[in-house]
């Protein structure tokens, strides 16, 4: 089967490839691949600056975002052939760990989980995966193509679910206010979420033309680009940043209203020195009780949650996000950025 592969560590290293079929090790589902999100980390990964191959080997199948139709399942995993599903990304370390041994393999501890396409196990991104039912999410079947949102939406699920966790350490906490940083597909998930919540929502990007702006409206939400100052009156309750810029986070730092809940949500690539007046961030964060917290991946649970956000939003604001769709023998024009991106999809 052709399977996009990468040699981690190694950049320009990814190819598409004839690979043996997936092994009976990978899970006794057996799904046809229909398509593949593209996100930042596989970016870095075929930058060779992410991703870790599997043990005894040096390529890696790419691809976390998956969505997929089950070809052929055991009578007892609850799934049938027809069925669309998403993989999961993450499996639990061998030891487990006490949060992996709960199902918060996204918490997992000492750092030896593996991630599909990402870490030490193969991904989606091939003709067909295996998969454990365990590690399988069902799409519903009117959702169609768009369930290959599900995997950023469990991300932005995850964040949103951890913050609204944070902020009940105040019985009177009531949040009104959100302010997103970043309008790329993790950013307008976590808009519409907020906005499934009932808050007002602030996005904050640098695009000033485009799908993102009109995408942002189209929530209900207000759109900000330019001077990060202009936000200083907002006071948001709660701020998902989702940038990973350096100087977008030195900004949300002390950007939430009194007892805010900051979650740090992109993944910045370090080696960027910027002049931050700890003292003041301290002072503020301490006297207004202030929580900055750090959120990656998705458990199940996660999942679920996004799966609900999902079929709750609106299809037609839904398939906008997906920008541009592009045949596996042309995966180099899905990692090539164009103008108007948001999300990008690899189609089987
Ligand atoms: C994926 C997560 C993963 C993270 C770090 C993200 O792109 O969506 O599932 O945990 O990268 O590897």
């Amino acid at each position: 089967m052709r399977a996009l592969t990468v040699r981690p560590g190694v950049a320009g290293s990814a190819r598409l490839e004839d690979i043996p079929d997936p092994p009976t090790t990978d899970g006794s589902v057996l799904v046809r691949t229909r398509a593949i999100g593209v996100c930042g980390t596989d970016i870095e990964i075929i930058d060779g600056k992410y991703g870790w191959p599997p043990a005894g080997r040096d390529r890696l199948v790419l691809g976390h975002e998956s969505l997929g139709v089950v070809e052929d399942a055991p009578d007892d995993s609850g799934l049938r052939p027809g069925d669309l599903i998403v993989g999961i990304v993450r499996r639990p370390d061998p030891v487990p760990c006490r949060f992996c041994a709960a199902g918060e393999w996204d918490m997992c501890a000492n750092g030896r989980y593996t991630e599909r396409g990402i870490k030490e196990h193969d991904g989606y991104c091939a003709e067909h995966f295996r998969i454990e039912p365990a590690f399988t999410v069902k799409v519903d079947a009117a959702l169609g193509d768009l369930g290959v949102l599900l995997e950023p939406a469990s991300v932005v699920a995850k964040a949103w679910d951890h913050a609204e966790r944070i902020g009940r350490r105040s019985r009177a906490w009531e949040p009104r206010t959100a302010l997103v940083t970043g309008a790329g597909p993790i950013g307008l998930l976590a808009s519409l979420m907020g906005r499934q919540r009932g808050l007002a929502v602030h996005v904050y990007d640098r695009a000033t033309s485009g799908p993102k702006p009109e995408l942002v409206r189209a929530l209900g939400a207000t759109y900000h680009n330019g001077d990060i100052s202009t936000l200083d009156t907002l006071e948001p309750d709660v701020v998902i940043e989702c940038t990973g810029a350096p100087s977008v986070i030195a900004a949300m730092l002390t950007r939430s209203g009194a007892s805010g809940v900051t979650c740090l949500a992109g993944v910045s690539s370090g080696g960027s020195t910027i002049d931050l007046d700890i003292g003041s961030v301290n002072r503020e964060m301490v006297l207004e009780n202030d929580a900055i917290f750090g959120s990656v991946n998705a458990n199940r649970a996660h999942y679920e949650m996004a799966a609900h956000a999902l079929a709750q939003a609106d299809r037609g604001w839904l398939t906008r996000l997906i920008s541009r769709r592009v045949p596996l023998d042309r995966w180099q024009d899905a990692m090539t950025h164009q103008a108007d991106d948001v999300k990008v999809v690899i189609t089987l």
